[in-house]
């Protein structure tokens, strides 16, 4: 499958925020965000006026690169988000939430989405018992993900394991760290939905 293979900082400073694609980095003094704070690129430094369709798009830009969906996938969620009953907007982000690599990523089991999808992609996890290595799954209630036994002997993922027995998780989610398992309790509420994103403007830039 196609993916963005530019320097994913720029993506950060693109769109003027810590978007955490890089992991560890991200919360170290060497985020390209706190030592540019600006856009890349010769013009990214002048002041430009932006349209409304212009903050629509950056919005959707910016929640695209945060969860590292490509174009037509993301329309295609979009889309799903429209059939379901309730808002659009809030719809879209659980979509988006509900996927295998973001839930990985949320437990703490991955140190950014990128590194959670390729950990799936290699098949560490099972869902309800059974291995699945397709990132773009989407859980339900109820669901338990679990690191595979054999990659537990892996030193990268006893380290996440480590990492994510000290983290709490969101209040959708629960990690047990004996057992390398998290559950979804429950699909997230919007207010659960730990994502800097107005998604009303992605509303309104798709139904223009
Ligand atoms: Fe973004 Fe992380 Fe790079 Fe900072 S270090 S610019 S948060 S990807």
């Amino acid at each position: 499958m196609a993916r963005y293979k530019e320097s994913v900082c720029r993506l950060c400073r693109r769109e003027g925020l810590k978007l955490y694609l890089k992991g560890d980095r991200c919360y170290t003094p060497r985020c390209a965000v706190e030592r540019r704070p600006y856009a890349p690129g010769q013009h990214g430094q002048g002041r430009k006026k932006v349209s409304e369709y212009g903050l629509q798009l950056r919005e959707k830009q910016k929640t695209r690169r945060m969860y590292g969906i490509l174009e037509g996938q993301f329309r295609r969620y979009f889309e799903k988000a429209e059939r379901q009953p309730g808002v659009t907007g809030e719809n879209l982000l659980r979509l988006l939430e509900r996927r295998l690599d973001n839930v990985v990523y949320r437990l703490g089991l991955g140190s950014s989405r990128a590194e959670a999808r390729q950990l799936v992609r290699h098949g560490h996890f099972t869902v309800n018992g059974r291995k699945v290595n397709i990132p773009s799954y989407l859980l339900r209630a109820g669901d338990v993900i679990a690191v595979r036994d054999k990659s537990k002997e892996s030193p990268r993922i006893k380290e996440l394991m480590e990492r994510a027995a000290d983290r709490t998780p969101p209040a959708w989610l629960e990690y047990d760290a004996d057992k390398a398992e998290g559950r979804v309790i429950a699909l997230p509420l919007r207010e659960q939905i730990d994502a800097p994103v107005q998604e009303h403007l992605i509303v309104e830039l798709y139904s223009r």
